[in-house]
Order: structure tokens, then sequence, then C-alpha cells
């Protein structure tokens, strides 16, 4: 489905009119009077059970409004009928495994994952064991005891792509949670496919100004409840002000991606032909698994541009050291241009074997094209690529 601009811009605001605002109020109260000790003692119950609203919030920990307004926007633009917001991409992450634990012995999962998922799921320390499998294989692998599918497309760093719908299909009744940190709401949206959960960190394209950390969750009300349960015992809360500044973020995300996509596509045909440049990962270039998903589950191809250098290591770290417009810097889907070496920085958890086998190279550099003028973008690479 289209992405659309009129929710982005109006989603969550629905009752600005009555309020007679025209910005969301910010509600940082940690704890709210409670005069009728038997209403209070209602909501208690209800928001310790997982409800997304009471009468009566209560305490922070259990509702907050300012969060639960960027929550029903996130919703409404990933076509969800709830999201439960955290602390980072991760809490949502570990959230998420909590609340599968009751429901399975094990999560399969599909690599290669962001660094910090793969590293969570590999640890077992939210007690659950991961089964690392090919997308391909999960029909065979798949049991009745399946607490969940983990994927990741695109994915983290080589922007490979997962067949959604083909993994919802072969998981069953198993339910399927993709994080979609790399394309947004704009680009994909996982629940149209089948998926059950969707995880984002927050913190890259929604934020969009590198100036908050946050993950969500879209999924139905019944994956809701469970993970507010959890929120509301461990405790993995998006501050008010936090869920203030995604709230603010999302009427510009569209514009913001489209943009930052528009100079990743130029970039990455430049990038493809230039002599420093082994192999240039980008899915409009054909160059990424299951690049003809391009255009049906996902509608662009991004911001992302992971590439190999010739020069290895050394050029890598070179190019790290003198771009000047760029920042030399791990994190993404900010409005200003990142660069960053997966095998030393984001991808160091892994063990050398694995990331050689999902190309994180020591000469692989992964780029999250800003907003910036498109041919500053490409002067400042220019200069720090070793010399034609
Ligand atoms: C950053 C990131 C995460 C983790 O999110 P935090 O907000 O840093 O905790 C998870 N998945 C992907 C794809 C990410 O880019």
């Amino acid at each position: 489905m289209k992405f659309s601009q009129t929710q982005a811009v109006h989603a969550g605001r629905e009752d600005f009119a009555e309020l007679g605002v025209h910005a969301p109020p910010l509600d940082l109260s940690t704890t709210y009077p409670i005069r009728d000790l038997d209403a209070g003692t209602a909501s208690f119950d209800a928001l310790v059970a997982g409800a997304a609203q009471a009468d009566n919030p209560i305490y922070a920990r259990l509702f907050n409004p300012t969060v639960a307004r960027f929550e029903r926007a996130l919703a409404q633009l990933e076509g969800s009928s709830d999201a439960v917001a955290f602390a980072s991409g991760m809490a949502a992450t570990a959230a998420c495994l909590l609340a599968a634990r009751g429901r399975g012995s094990h999560v399969l999962a599909v690599r290669p994952l962001y660094g910090t998922n793969d590293h969570l799921l590999d640890s077992g320390l939210m007690g659950v064991p991961v089964r690392w499998i090919e997308a391909a294989a999960i029909a065979d692998e798949v049991r009745s005891d399946t607490a969940l599918v983990f994927i990741e497309t695109p994915s983290n760093p080589t922007l490979d792509l997962v067949d959604i719908a083909a993994v919802v299909k072969t998981a069953g009744k198993v339910p399927v949670l993709v994080d979609s940190t790399f394309a947004t709401p704009v680009l994909q949206q996982p629940l149209r496919q089948g998926a059950r959960l969707v995880m984002h960190s927050a913190t890259k394209f929604l934020g969009g100004h590198g100036d908050v950390i946050a993950g969500v969750i879209a999924c139905d009300h019944e994956w809701g409840t469970a993970l507010r349960q959890v929120r509301a015992v461990t405790g993995g809360l998006l501050h008010p002000l936090a869920a203030y500044l995604l709230h603010r973020s999302l009427p510009t995300l569209a514009l913001r991606v489209e943009r930052a996509q528009a100079n990743a596509i130029t970039l990455a045909q430049r990038l493809s032909t230039h002599a420093a440049v082994a192999k240039t990962f980008f899915p409009a270039l054909g160059t990424v698994a299951n690049a003809h998903l391009l255009g049906t589950q996902m509608t662009g191809p991004g911001t992302m541009i992971s590439f190999d250098l010739e020069g290895g290591h050394a050029a890598a770290a070179q190019l790290m050291r003198k771009v000047k417009v760029a920042t030399p810097a791990v994190s993404l889907g900010s409005v200003d241009t990142l660069i960053q070496h997966p095998a030393g920085l984001t991808h160091r958890v892994l063990d050398e074997a694995t990331r050689e086998r999902y190309a994180i190279t020591p000469g692989l550099v992964r780029l999250s094209v800003g907003i910036e003028d498109v041919e500053d973008l490409w002067a400042d690479l220019q200069q720090a690529l070793p010399p034609r």
C-alpha cells in the first residue's frame, strides 16, 4: 500500500481541535492523582494486564499519553492495530523475545541481522535459544513449538532482501517478526505481507535527526498487550520527550527518506563504476539477494549503500579519516550522511568466519546517505577515495 503523507502529518493528532491546541501536549508526569481509590485500582489492574489505556494513567511506567500518541501515529503508518514503544530498538527486541518465551521453545532467525540483534539472540540471554537458518529452510525447520521467526529486510550491512510473504507462508502459524528499520513504513509495510510484528529502531529514520534513542513494535492487540505487560515490569520505557520528538519527525519522514533515497541512487551508480570500489551493494543495482522484490515488497531501494573497497581495511580507514561532509560514525537514518566500517565497528560481535560468510569484509564500508546536496556528497567521497 502507498504510504499516506496525509496520515503522516495528522496521525496521533486527531484530538487537537477538541483540545484547542496545534502541537501535542508533552506530559512529563511520573505519577497521577488518584482521588477515587476503587476507580484507581481498576485502572491499575487494567494497565498491569497490558491494556492500551485506562481512565487513570496511575504511574508513567504503566502509561504516558505523549508516548501513546506516538504509538497511535506509528501504528497508522504501519497499518497495525497496535504499537508499543521502548527506550531503544534493543529494548524492543528484548521485550519481543521475553514475550515470545512462553509461546515456544526456540526462535528461528535468518542472518545477517543487525549486529546487536544477532548478539542478543545468539547469547540466549533472554532465555530463548536461537536456531540460525537460511530463509529458504524455514519450512523444514519450523516446528509447532517455534516461538518466533526473526528476519531483517533490508539486512544490515549488505542490504539483502528477504521475501516476507514467502517467509510468512512457510512459517504457518508461527509469528514472523520483521526488523524493518532500514525500510521505514515509507518504503515497506511488512504487516501487509502477513508479518505479525514489525520492529523499528526509531533511533534511525523515525527520529531522523540523530538526537533520540528509541524502539517501537507495530503489531496486533494480542501482541501489544503482551509487550506492554513486559514493558510495565521490565521498565524499558520511552521517555515522553523522546516520544514527542519522534512524533514531531513523522510528518517529514517520507520527505527525508525520498530525498536521501534519490541521493543514494545517484551515489550508488557512481560508486559502482569507481575504480577503487570492488562491489557496491544496493538493491537498485541488483547486487543484493532478492532484488526482484523492489517495486513490490519494497517500493524503493532505500538510503543505505555498502561498498567493498579494493584497498581493503587500509582504504576503508583512509576513507573514514578523509571525509569532511559525511561524518564517520555508527548509526544511520539521520538527515546527515554517516559512514562506518561494519567489520571494525557494528559487526565486531560476529566471529571472523561469520563476517566473511556474509561479505562483511575488511574493505566494506556502509554509507547512510543524508539529505545534503548530492554533488557535495559525491565530491566528498571522491576526494576521500583512493585516486582512480
Ligand atoms: C540500530 C538498530 C537496531 C538497534 O536499535 P537501538 O535503537 O540502537 O537499540 C536494531 N536493528 C537495526 C536494523 C538497527 O539499525
